[in-house]
């Protein structure tokens, strides 16, 4: 037997994947929880499944489900409110300890991640190695399992981190990517929506086989370089580099939904400064103030509501509150409200302003800044305008596209 040493991969990228997990967090947190099917929801009050464990999902219990329809699929099912601080946390301590691994990684969502361990083969040994390396490290700093897939490309390391979920770790390596994928469906692929499925079904294009029948001119033709980039990723050729970067926000919003078909004055106006407060904060966070905001409220028959100027760029949240009051007056005529919300259009980093021209009443910002200090040692509205004390029970709501890096650090 030859012991050739394993071969170096030209390119070799990771997709990290956590299973189920803020299902797993919980069943991490509360030992009683574990080996039971349980189902993770908005507060107590959500009706709809955020995520579940691998137990429910053994009953066919599903992401976006009812939780009225999933408890006829299994009436015990134990529901738990969502924790968006502890997941962030979590999530934020996964990333970084990825990074003692690779300084190249993309966080891609909450719970998924890319690495680019390239240039790390002489250091840690061959990408299957550093896969199971991977795994370890995610599961040393949070107790918790993840699916992890390698191959050459982003694409095909995606793919194959879900064909052995919960617990995987599936290598492709990037010689044998073609081959491997030449019989998968091209929706399967992420980034390849209905859409472009359609056409390529209707150039006979089914699998990621299909497409050396394909030339790449037509998809060119009709997507540009992402429909370059489709041609190469069935090819098990993906290009897109993993981007460590996190792109500054195009705004900073928040949004919640009401009770149902809210007709109180009142109620509205604890949401929109609720809302507006959190914005603000979030400013505030980065350095950041906006000048321009859209105040919405959802109706029946879609959104009530307009894009407003503060007079000033700010980040304070009573004067962006001061622009819902606003909204509520002009644009709402006592329907019934669904949801508001509440974003920032052009957040940029704060300039020092000119004293001179600034109302002093109005200015909070030593206040804010105290807030903001006391509310970051003691959790989120420990310190809170008082029309915000009595708030109905409003769990935060952690968005998919939430990071844990930058901007992004909150939710
Ligand atoms: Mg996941």
């Amino acid at each position: 037997m030859s012991d050739s040493p394993p071969p170096h991969w030209s390119r070799a990228i990771i997709l990290m994947d956590m299973d189920a997990f803020f299902a797993s967090i919980e069943q991490y947190d509360q030992p009683k929880l574990r080996g039971r099917p349980i189902a993770i929801t908005n507060g107590m009050q959500g009706t709809c499944i955020i995520t579940c464990s691998y137990e429910a999902r053994a009953y066919g219990i599903k992401t976006g489900m009812r939780l009225k329809e999933a408890r006829r699929l299994y009436p015990d099912l134990i529901q738990r409110p969502a924790n968006p601080e502890r997941y962030a946390a979590v999530s934020s301590n996964i990333m970084s300890a990825l990074q003692d691994i690779s300084p190249d990684v993309e966080v891609f969502s909450v719970d998924e991640a890319f690495l680019d361990v390239t240039r790390c083969q002489k250091l840690l040994g061959p990408p299957p190695r550093i896969a199971r390396l991977v795994k370890q490290k995610v599961f040393e700093v949070s107790g918790l399992p993840c699916s992890v897939g390698a191959s050459g490309d982003k694409t095909t390391a995606k793919y194959a981190a879900k064909q052995n979920k919960p617990n995987g770790l599936v290598i492709i390596p990037p010689w044998e990517a073609r081959q491997r994928l030449a019989g998968v469906s091209v929706t399967e692929l992420c980034g390849i929506a209905d859409g472009i499925g359609r056409f390529l079904a209707e150039r006979g294009v089914w699998t990621c086989g299909d497409m050396v029948h394909l030339p790449i001119g037509e998809l060119a033709r009709r997507f540009g370089n992402p429909g370059r980039r489709i041609w190469y990723m069935c090819q098990g050729e993906d290009p897109a580099k993993v981007d460590n970067r996190v792109p500054p926000p195009k705004s900073i919003g928040h949004g919640k939904v009401v009770p149902p078909d809210t007709r109180s004055r009142h109620i509205l106006l604890i949401y929109l400064q609720h809302m507006s407060e959190k914005v603000a904060t979030r400013l505030r966070r980065h350095d950041m103030q906006a000048q321009n905001f859209f105040i919405g409220l959802l109706t029946r028959d879609g959104w009530v509501g307009d894009k407003l100027q503060t007079v000033m760029p700010t980040n304070d949240g009573l004067l962006i509150f001061t622009l819902g009051k606003k909204i509520l007056r002009a644009n709402w005529q006592g329907e019934g409200i669904h949801q508001v919300q509440v974003t920032a259009l052009d957040p940029h980093p704060a300039a020092i302003q000119l004293e001179l021209f600034e109302d002093p009443l109005a200015d909070h910002s030593g206040s804010n800044r105290v807030m903001d200090a006391i509310n970051q040692r003691y959790g989120e509205f420990a310190l809170t305008p008082a029309r915000l004390l009595n708030r109905s029970s409003m769990p935060n709501v952690i968005a998919p596209a939430w990071k844990p890096f930058g901007h992004r650090k909150t939710v």
